[in-house]
């Protein structure tokens, strides 16, 4: 594929109010109109460049919607106050009662709470389905299915999901194929692959600071435009609105997208090489031992690499707490949820970031409990942080065990 999603980015030009190179931000909830009639026609959504009130849209929200909408390839996309408050809204506006959704089983685990627990409730049903199996979510699509939903690198097992093939199985049953790309920001470009909604945590690594929460539902103008309607809009009515100050921020660190993906893919490819060399157990899409590291090649921009997100196994929860403290006090990284950061972040997902998804049904989809999942950092030596992270391993017997 020869899509430049940083190009895109790059090549749009906004100016603030008195020329600075930043674009103005609106610090306003509410907007004046010289004519009653203009502000009837801007609350009916009739008045181009016109602001009303900024749960509708704000100045701030509609640059950065742009710039995510030019990374992913999109028409426009909306940005909203977290990654959970795009999805909710995009599953809510696309499904009445009665439908049903086809997910991917290892998704995020607030969207399985949601689909599991807060759907039903709105008489909205979901199958999850193991999404490498591509006959198994063919047979789970029944007459009442909308929706075939899952993230392209799935959170925690990086399965990865082929995007061009479950599009064509999403264009033969007349489904909405939505896509969460949280894990593969400018790597994957789902869209171009045929998905029809494409979601963001922006709170990971697109804003990469860890300093907010924050959303992105990126679409068809038409579809983002029924997101945003002002009688039956889900993002509108549910008003998961980003602030204005939100806004500029994370268009600010999105300039630097580019570099930090390219240094998070370098560090964690160069540490799940190291940690399977030493015979840990590694899941990452970069090395030739994970299941799906041909289709990830398939379907990626090049210049990003495989991403930033690896996980290991080290057989037990305890050690694999031990390990996670260990690492922390040696200052290689927090033991903290979320991802995208500059500094390492580690978890347990069993009882963390998954802990929603029942015992049981971890142990199914293979989530064992010494399965720590690093989010790599921007370290600038890496080579000197692997050799720090061996000694934690040596030290707790984690190596001879695994080797043995
Ligand atoms: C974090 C995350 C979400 C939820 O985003 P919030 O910003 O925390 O609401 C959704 N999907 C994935 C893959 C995530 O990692």
């Amino acid at each position: 594929m020869d899509f430049k999603p940083a190009n895109n980015i790059q090549d749009l030009q906004y100016f603030g109010e008195f020329g600075g190179v930043n674009p103005s931000i609106s610090d306003s909830s509410t907007y004046t109109f010289l004519s009653a009639k203009t502000m009837f026609d801007t609350f009916e959504g009739n008045a181009e460049g016109c602001y009303l009130y900024s749960r509708h849209s704000s100045p701030s929200n509609l640059y950065l919607g742009e710039a995510l909408a030019a990374m992913e390839g999109t028409e426009t996309a909306t940005v909203t106050a977290s990654g959970m408050g795009a999805i909710t809204p995009v599953l809510l506006q696309l499904c009445d009662a009665g439908d049903h959704i086809v997910s991917s089983r290892t998704i995020y685990g607030g969207t399985y709470a949601f689909l599991k627990n807060f759907a039903p409730r709105l008489g909205i049903k979901t199958s999850f389905i193991d999404i490498t199996n591509l006959d198994a979510i063919e047979d789970a699509i029944t007459g009442q299915t909308k929706v075939l939903y899952c993230e392209a690198v799935s959170n925690p097992l990086l399965e990865v999901a082929d995007i061009r093939a479950l599009s064509k199985l999403a264009k033969k049953y007349n489904l909405e194929f939505v896509v969460d790309n949280t894990f593969s920001p400018l790597s994957i470009s789902p869209f171009k692959l045929g998905a029809d909604v494409v979601i963001h945590s922006l709170t990971k690594f697109i804003n990469g600071s860890s300093d907010t929460v924050a959303g992105v539902v990126c679409g068809s103008q038409e579809f983002i435009n029924q997101l945003r309607d002002v009688n039956s809009g889900a993002a509108m009515l549910l008003g998961s609105t980003m602030d204005s100050l939100r806004s500029a921020s994370v268009l600010k660190n999105l300039r630097t997208l580019h570099i930090r993906m390219l240094q998070h893919s370098k560090n964690a490819l160069y540490l799940a090489q190291k940690f399977e060399d030493i015979g840990l157990k590694t899941v990452y899409p970069g090395l030739k031992s994970h299941p799906s590291h041909n289709l990830f090649k398939s379907m990626m921009n090049e210049t990003y690499g495989f991403g930033g997100m690896l996980t290991i196994d080290v057989g037990n929860i305890e050690k694999a707490n031990s390990l996670m403290e260990l690492m922390q006090k040696e200052n290689l990284g927090y033991l903290a949820v979320s991802l995208g950061f500059y500094k390492t972040l580690f978890s347990a997902p069993g009882t963390s970031t998954s802990s929603e998804i029942p015992e049981d049904e971890q142990a199914k989809m293979g989530l064992s409990d010494g399965l720590i999942r690093f989010s790599i950092g921007l370290d600038a030596d890496i080579e000197r942080t692997f050799m720090k992270m061996k000694e934690c391993m040596i030290k707790l017997n984690i190596l001879e065990n695994e080797l043995a």
